[in-house]
């Protein structure tokens, strides 16, 4: 399959370019496109075989469900059934890095559920994304657009090295915003359970509910004949080739560690930018001053693709706090590490 890249720049002066990929949709075909999170793989959610595509173009298991994706926050009621809860954390949130899991109506294909009897909803605030789905004028099925196991695309280039060949489209605009995938919560009555944190924190969503639990999956590892309430927290995910080994300790102390380790053996380094200068120049990737936590995330997966194509037997970072964004951090890091930590006395 030719896959056609286009870039959008001006999405209100691109209708056209807009017009004819959500033609694409229509007809069944896949679109890879920007969200202010991450690219989203894009495929009509209410046709199965625009669903089944998708996890044949990610290699994603079948029982990993996919999130939707709606032009209001309002439309949400046309493919699950909302309640009052979903209203409040729509106005607070909507458009944005939110994800509501709620009951699924009929339309919505178990397909695109993973056979469950919930759906994920989601309303992104990109202006490329809002404006495709309004065009399509059907839900857009959308995980993220990198082959399963691999990073999540903030660029529509890490896009094109995972999925050229494999989408009728992709299109370019930008770098995403957050780089991280969206927050999602399940709603049960008036509490919300945290599944995947992302760009709403914790402490946002405590400022709408009163009683927020993290599940344990967000910073644990499961254990093997456990079941998540997320299926796709069972997946490695996020994992580059090369092992990475996250460590904690003191920054002298670990920034120490990394210079020794530098003369010893081919490591790839995520530091800090006030690193930097303190360590060979040889596969150092810097992801944002210390307590930067924003652009550490918008510069997560790029470097993580970036370090696993440096040719190094193991990729140091380190670990983050699990506060604010630093949570959504965690969550990703210690998945790309297999729950791999080091401390450094
Ligand atoms: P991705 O599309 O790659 O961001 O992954 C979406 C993730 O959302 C999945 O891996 C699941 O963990 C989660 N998810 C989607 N739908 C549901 C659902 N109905 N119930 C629980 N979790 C879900
Ligand atoms: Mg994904």
């Amino acid at each position: 399959m030719q896959t056609e890249i286009i870039r959008v720049i001006d999405p209100e002066r691109q209708e056209g370019d807009l017009r004819r990929a959500a033609d694409v949709l229509r007809a069944g075909g896949l679109v890879a496109f920007p969200t202010e999170t991450v690219y989203g793989l894009g495929g009509d959610a209410t046709d199965d075989g625009a669903a089944r595509k998708i996890y044949a173009a990610k290699g994603r298991p079948s029982d990993n469900p996919l999130i939707i994706h709606i032009a209001e926050p309002g439309d949400a009621g046309r493919y699950a059934v909302t309640n009052p809860m979903y209203h409040r954390l729509a106005k607070a949130f909507m458009p944005g890095p939110l994800t509501v899991i709620l009951p699924r109506r009929e339309i919505i294909p178990t397909s695109v559920t993973g056979g469950l009897e919930t759906v994920a909803v989601r309303c992104p605030s990109h202006p490329v994304a809002h404006r495709l789905i309004a065009l399509a004028g059907v839900p857009i099925a959308a995980p993220s657009a990198n082959l399963s196991g691999k990073p999540s695309p903030t660029c529509a280039e890490d896009v094109a090295q995972d999925l050229c060949g494999r989408v009728e489209m992709i299109l370019d605009g930008g770098a995403c915003e957050i780089g991280l995938e969206s927050t999602i919560v399940k709603i049960d009555g008036d509490s919300l359970t945290l599944l995947r944190p992302g760009g709403i924190t914790y402490d946002a969503l405590c400022m709408v509910c009163d009683r927020v639990t993290v599940a344990d999956a967000v910073t644990h590892q499961l254990a093997a004949d456990e079941r998540p309430i997320s299926p796709g927290m069972k997946y490695r995910h996020y994992a580059p080739a090369t092992p990475v080994v996250l460590l904690d300790g003191a920054p002298e102390a670990v920034l120490a560690f990394l210079r020794q380790e530098q003369e010893h053996r081919r490591c790839a380094i995520l530091c800090y930018d006030e690193e930097r200068a303190a360590l060979l120049p040889e596969r150092v990737i810097p992801v944002g001053g210390r307590q930067d936590l924003a652009a550490q995330a918008n510069r997560l997966f790029h470097a993580l693709r970036e370090a696993d194509r440096a040719g190094a037997d193991i990729i140091y970072a380190h670990l983050p706090p699990m506060e604010g964004l630093g949570l959504a951090l965690y969550n990703r890091m210690i998945r790309a590490a297999a729950h791999t930590v080091r401390k450094i006395p």
